[in-house]
């Protein structure tokens, strides 16, 4: 396929390289121009700008820092907007955000020009090797066209629904990332200070349940969607104690547990409300009843 990418910085550098192992045509754009070496000796063709590198070609993709330069690019004066044809697929790669995508997705329309957002996970390795996961979200009839494509830079390539969702699976994945490494850092400085060296912990935690991954591949598919939080499998009391005799721990070793306070008072509040035999996934359910949605596929 004749494809613009925009953006070549740590991961739309490695990934235009990726598109062009694949055998598609390149014409690629940056600030800063010398970031194009590397495409250019392989035969990718220089664009001055977004809008010629979204010239006569079928898909227009952009790797950008953030929202500001997505939209600069996306519809600048001199943006894709004003340089891909009528029946163009334009998708953004970049981490942005789902109203900006959705704003672009309308202005795109009346110029026949469709628009997904593509967000990757991965990180620049998964980007040289080709590994990433990507977050799709617009019309599925485009999608399935540029899927091919778009195996050429993730081997995990998924439909998220429409325009915009890709981008808030992302932002999900990554506020779920970011906020766990803070929990993780409250139990290796506790067990470290404690007495547990750091490899004897990740031993540990790497083989155990958390570490096993059942939070993604039972306790979500099979306690949550479902609903069914009075199946037990370890009843909420006994991870009551648990979180009971960790944070006790950590007052005994003066190690503040920010995180596991603020989930111990969401444990108590479950137990409060008569939850102590249910599964110990029962306190979803108050988050569930404040955000206001529940978190079910039947
Ligand atoms: P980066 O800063 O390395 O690359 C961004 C590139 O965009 C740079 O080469 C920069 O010169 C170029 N650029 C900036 N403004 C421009 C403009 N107006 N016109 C043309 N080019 C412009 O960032 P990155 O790490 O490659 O990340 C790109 C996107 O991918 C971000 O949205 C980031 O959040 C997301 N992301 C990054 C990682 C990672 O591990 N680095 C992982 C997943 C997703």
């Amino acid at each position: 396929m004749r494809v613009g990418l925009i953006g070549l910085g740590n991961m739309g550098g490695p990934m235009a390289l990726n598109l062009m192992k694949a055998g598609h045509t390149l014409a690629v754009h940056d600030v800063r121009e010398t970031a194009a070496a590397p495409h250019l000796e392989k035969g990718a063709k220089w664009a001055q700008n977004p809008r010629v590198a979204a010239q006569g070609v079928e898909l227009v993709l952009t790797s950008l820092p953030g929202p500001a330069e997505v939209e600069a690019v996306a519809l600048g004066t001199d943006g894709i907007i004003h340089g891909a044809g009528s029946g163009a697929i334009y998708a953004d790669l970049s981490t942005s955000s789902p109203s900006l995508i959705r704003r672009i997705h309308a202005g795109f329309k009346a110029k026949g020009i469709h628009v997904l957002d593509a967000p990757v996970s991965g990180g620049v390795i998964g980007a040289r090797r080709g590994t990433l996961q990507v977050m799709v979200g617009g019309d599925e009839e485009v999608f399935r066209r540029v899927k091919p494509v778009l195996e050429a830079i993730g081997d995990k390539v998924s439909y998220m629904g429409a325009i915009g969702c890709g981008t808030i699976a992302k932002l999900v994945h990554n506020l779920i990332g970011i906020c766990t490494r803070m929990v993780v850092a409250e139990g290796f400085t506790l067990g470290v200070k404690a007495g547990v060296s750091p490899e004897a912990l990740l031993e540990a935690v790497k083989g155990g349940a958390f570490g096993q991954g059942l939070l993604l591949t039972q306790v979500l598919p099979d306690i949550v969607f479902k609903g069914d939080f009075d199946t037990v499998r370890f009843a909420l009391r006994l991870a009551r104690k648990d979180l009971a005799l960790a944070t006790e721990l950590a007052r005994e070793y003066n190690v503040p547990m920010a995180m596991a306070a603020l989930a111990e008072e969401t444990m108590l509040e479950a137990m409060a409300r008569g939850w102590g035999d249910k599964d110990f996934a029962a306190p979803f359910m108050l988050q569930e009843e404040r955000a206001g949605v529940k978190v079910r596929t039947t």
